[in-house]
This record gives structure tokens, C-alpha cells and sequence, in this order.
């Protein structure tokens, strides 16, 4: 049962005139017969076609939707096996070798909505509902910050006005406040994220003030008509166009470090595929810019929630896989986030399909870093985890596999976001930046937060990207060792 005030509330969140404005006329940008023709017309692509496709793809431009729906429709397992290749070709070209990581921290269990799919539902009874008080999000924060090494956070928060943008800004403050003495530096959080509901323009103003990230929201499911199956008539999320446009808000509120994703199990995956390439295309019409990262969630088992058991449409391991390598290739410079939902094993093998930021470490549970038990807790997570290792496991695990954790925060600091990192990406030249930045932040990792076994994989990464940083970026090279040499007497947070 919703109390009166929070109806209020409910009534007063959608302003008819914004929920409109980048609407042309009585649809909006989805067509959902269009992307199911597009998909049938595209069921049986060439071998010549789609090398040709590929080709595109590696010289880092968007796919149109024929083209993306021919990649989405190859059967042939050596063609397949090219288009693979090529997703990790355009990984390496766009981010090297890097992975970022982050941490999910979940602010509140209240939700207005009643997503069929999601444990936070309001008609669920089985959660224990609550808000983060800003003791308990300096608690959390400095868990992260000074015990794990985290630099990077996306927040979550549900839909409710006790979780309202005055309480988003003020989490942001109080995160951003934290700092913990480290073993040999000091430690604290340098970006956060948001993924919250879909904001009116002066409140998305107001986060953007505050120093948000990027901001996450993501439609769950393009299809029309599903979506309206999932979300119940009546509650804020039932509207599909206040949802799809919230991007084209955050842009006019001057956010342009925007991520979008679909929940994969509700509808057809090669449809939602076709949903996210949709968005990309209408956000580079509008504005000139792509999203800076995808998301692409399967849903996972969650409390009192049955559909999450008989999913309408289960999305198998080897579907999943060619979702993440035709995304990949449909959207060549955009971050791809594969979360700590899916199973190690899962996240192992996919790494290689271009992926360019992890989450570990993490606890989706309410209060859950800084608690002293530290098992997952099903009546107060959103759903259950896959891969619960340390951030410290996964550092060295990525280590062995040749790639170097990013602890980079710098570019949006430095205002390389939105159109600014898009044409860097494109170009190839933001690793120029990022290589740089990457192995400062990992030496302060290593020197602070590494276990000795991690530390020993890591100085071979270290000294491996060293020499490629004097091989190929000689102009700076004696920069860079000034920097890193400060960061190993003990001095933070250095960047270029
Ligand atoms: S998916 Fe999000 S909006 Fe829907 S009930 Fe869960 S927390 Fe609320």
C-alpha cells in the first residue's frame, strides 16, 4: 500500500511538457515492427556481406540496423569465430588492454514501481525496506574506499521520495568527502555513477552540479508491448517515452556521459540488441553523441520474484555471447560493462568479446559492505550475485590474463567526456591518455591494496607497460616516470 504523500509525489514526477519535448510526433524513436522486419529481412547474410560488415566495424563506425541484424543472424561457426576476433581487435584498438573496475552501492530498497521482474517491487512483502542514512553511505564508502581500493562507484537508487535527487546529491557529497589512510597513500572515491530513475531536466542539473558520473538508466526492454506487460499501468515506470528520452534530458542538462542497457530475458535478445543500436542511432542524431557505456544484465534469480525463475525469454550462454560480440561490433566505441550477475566462468569467457569495465568485490544487499556478515542476503538484494570474488582476486586474475586494471578517473575531471572522449575513442588517441593514467592508478593500487600474489602479477604488467609506453609515446615518457615516481614515494591521485 503506497501512502498518500508518496501518491502525491507519484503524480507531481512526470512534467507533460519535458515527457514530450523530443518526441517528433505521437511515437518515438523505437520502431518495433520495423527492427522485427529488419531482423527477418537479414536472416540468412552472406559470408562477403558480413566481412564487409566486420570491416566497418573495425574502422570503428556504428552500424546501421540491416547491418547489425545480418551480424545477430550468422550461423556459420567460422564466421562467427571472425566476428569474435574482430570484437577483440576493436577493444584493443579503442581501450588497449585495460579493464575498469567499480563497485555497485545500493543506497535503498524503496521503490514505487513493481517491476514483475525485480525483488524491490512495492508488492513485494519479503524485502526489508529501507534508505541509507548519510552515516551509513560514509560507512559504506569508506569500506570501499580504504579496505577494498575502489575509486570508481556506480550508485544505485530506487525510485521514491525518500531516494529523491535532493538525497541523490547529498550521497554524492558525502562519498565524495570520504578519504582513508592507505599503507601508503590514502584512498577515496574519484567518480561516481548514478543509475536511478529517469529524471526531469532540473534535477538531472542539479546531480550534473554535484559531480555525477555517468548516468545509468536503462529501458529493461525495448519492446512496446512487453515493456507494458512488465510494468503495471499506473506506477512511474509504466512509461515507456519518459524512460527512452531521459537521455536526451540528462544531454540537455549538460550530462553527456550517458548509460544505456536492457534487461536480457524479457523479450527476443536479438530484438533487444536491435533496441540498444536504435538508441545509439537517435543519440548521435540528436546530439552528436553515442552512450559512453552499454549495459547488458541477464536477470537473475531475485526473493519472492517467480518470473525470475520461468523466464518468458531465457537468454542461453552461447546467446548471450553473440548479444555481447554483435554490441561490440554495432557500437565499436563504447564502454561495455559485464557486472558481477553473471558467473565467473561466464565473465572469464567473455572477457575477450571486447568488455571494458568489471564490477567485484561487490554486495548488492542494503548497508551490505559494511556489515559484518558478509553472505548475500536474498530479503534485501535486488537480486543474486554470480561472481562474488575480491576486487584484489580479479585484479590478479586479469593480471594473468595480460590486461591492467584501470583506476583511471581522470578524464572526466579533466573534461574529456561526452563528444570530447567520442572523437578521442574513435580516433585511437584516448589511450594516449588512458595507458598513462592507467598505470599510475594501478601502482597506487598495487602499493596499497594488494595482496602479495596480486602484486607479484602486477609488477610483470607494470614493467610490460612501461616499456610500451617509451616505444611508442616517447614525447612524454619522462613526464609519465616523474609521475609514477611520485606515486611510488607515496603521493595519490596524480593524472595527465
Ligand atoms: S526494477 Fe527498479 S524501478 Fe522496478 S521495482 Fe525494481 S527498483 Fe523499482
Amino acid at each position: 500500500m503506497i501512502a498518500a504523500t508518496t501518491k502525491a509525489w507519484v503524480e507531481k514526477r512526470i512534467p507533460a511538457a519535458e515527457r514530450v519535448k523530443y518526441m517528433s510526433g505521437p511515437v518515438d524513436f523505437v520502431d518495433d515492427a520495423a527492427i522485427e522486419r529488419t531482423i527477418a529481412a537479414n536472416a540468412k547474410p552472406e559470408a562477403g556481406r558480413v566481412r564487409e560488415i566486420v570491416r566497418k566495424s573495425l574502422a570503428i563506425q556504428t552500424l546501421l540496423p540491416a547491418e547489425t541484424a545480418a551480424l545477430l543472424n550468422v550461423t556459420d561457426p567460422g564466421l562467427i569465430d571472425e566476428m569474435e576476433d574482430a570484437a577483440l581487435a576493436i577493444k584493443k584498438k579503442v581501450y588497449d588492454n585495460r579493464i575498469v573496475t567499480f563497485a555497485p552501492l545500493y543506497m535503498s530498497t524503496v521503490c514505487v514501481n513493481n517491476c514483475r521482474y525485480c525483488g524491490f517491487r512495492s508488492e513485494n512483502n519479503e524485502i526489508r525496506r529501507g534508505v541509507l542514512s548519510q552515516e551509513e553511505v560514509r560507512r559504506e564508502t569508506e569500506v570501499l574506499a580504504g579496505v577494498v581500493g575502489h575509486k570508481r562507484l556506480i550508485a544505485v537508487y530506487g525510485e521514491h521520495p525518500r531516494s529523491d535527487t535532493e538525497y541523490i546529491a547529498e550521497t554524492l557529497r558525502t562519498i565524495y568527502s570520504v578519504q582513508m589512510k592507505t599503507k601508503r597513500g590514502y584512498g577515496s572515491i574519484r567518480r561516481v555513477n548514478v543509475n536511478a530513475a529517469p529524471l526531469p531536466v532540473a534535477d538531472l542539473r542539479v546531480l550534473h552540479q554535484t559531480g555525477l558520473g555517468t548516468y545509468q538508466v536503462f529501458q529493461e526492454t525495448y519492446h512496446h508491448e512487453t515493456y507494458r506487460n512488465m510494468h503495471p499501468a499506473g506506477t512511474l515506470k509504466a512509461d515507456y517515452q519518459w524512460r527512452v528520452y531521459c537521455m536526451h534530458r540528462a544531454m540537455e542538462a549538460g550530462i553527456d556521459d550517458v548509460g544505456i542497457g536492457a534487461l536480457f530475458g524479457l523479450y527476443d535478445w536479438k530484438f533487444e540488441v536491435m533496441g540498444l543500436l536504435y538508441h545509439t542511432l537517435e543519440l548521435e542524431r540528436a546530439f552528436g553523441i553515442g552512450p559512453h557505456t552499454i549495459s547488458f544484465p541477464r536477470i537473475e534469480p531475485a526473493q519472492n520474484t517467480p518470473i525470475t525463475a520461468e523466464l518468458p525469454r531465457k537468454v542461453t550462454d552461447a546467446e548471450f555471447r553473440r548479444a555481447v560480440t554483435v554490441l561490440r561490433l554495432a557500437v565499436p566505441y563504447t564502454g561495455m560493462i559485464l557486472t558481477a550477475r553473471e558467473s565467473v566462468q561466464t565473465r572469464n569467457s567473455l572477457i575477450s568479446m571486447g568488455i571494458t569495465q568489471m564490477d567485484a568485490s561487490s554486495r548488492v544487499g542494503l548497508g551490505a559492505y559494511s556489515d559484518t556478515k558478509p553472505d548475500q542476503q536474498p530479503d534485501r538484494q535486488q537480486f543474486i550475485l554470480g561472481d562474488t570474488r575480491s576486487l584484489d582476486e580479479l585484479v590478479g586474475s586479469l593480471a594473468q590474463k595480460g590486461y591492467i586494471t584501470s583506476f583511471c578517473t581522470a578524464g572526466y575531471r579533466c573534461g574529456r567526456t561526452g563528444k570530447c572522449i567520442m572523437d578521442l575513442l574513435r580516433s585511437g588517441q584516448e589511450g594516449k591518455f588512458c595507458k598513462l593514467n592507467a598505470v599510475i592508478t594501478y601502482r597506487e593500487w598495487l602499493d596499497d591494496f594488494a595482496s602479495e600474489a596480486t602484486r607479484e602479477a602486477g609488477e610483470k604488467v607494470v614493467v610490460r607497460e612501461i616499456e610500451e609506453i617509451r616505444a611508442n609515446n616517447p614525447i612524454v615518457f619522462e613526464a609519465f616516470m616523474k609521475n609514477y615516481e611520485r606515486t611510488r614515494a607515496g603521493e595519490r591521485d596524480l593524472y595527465f
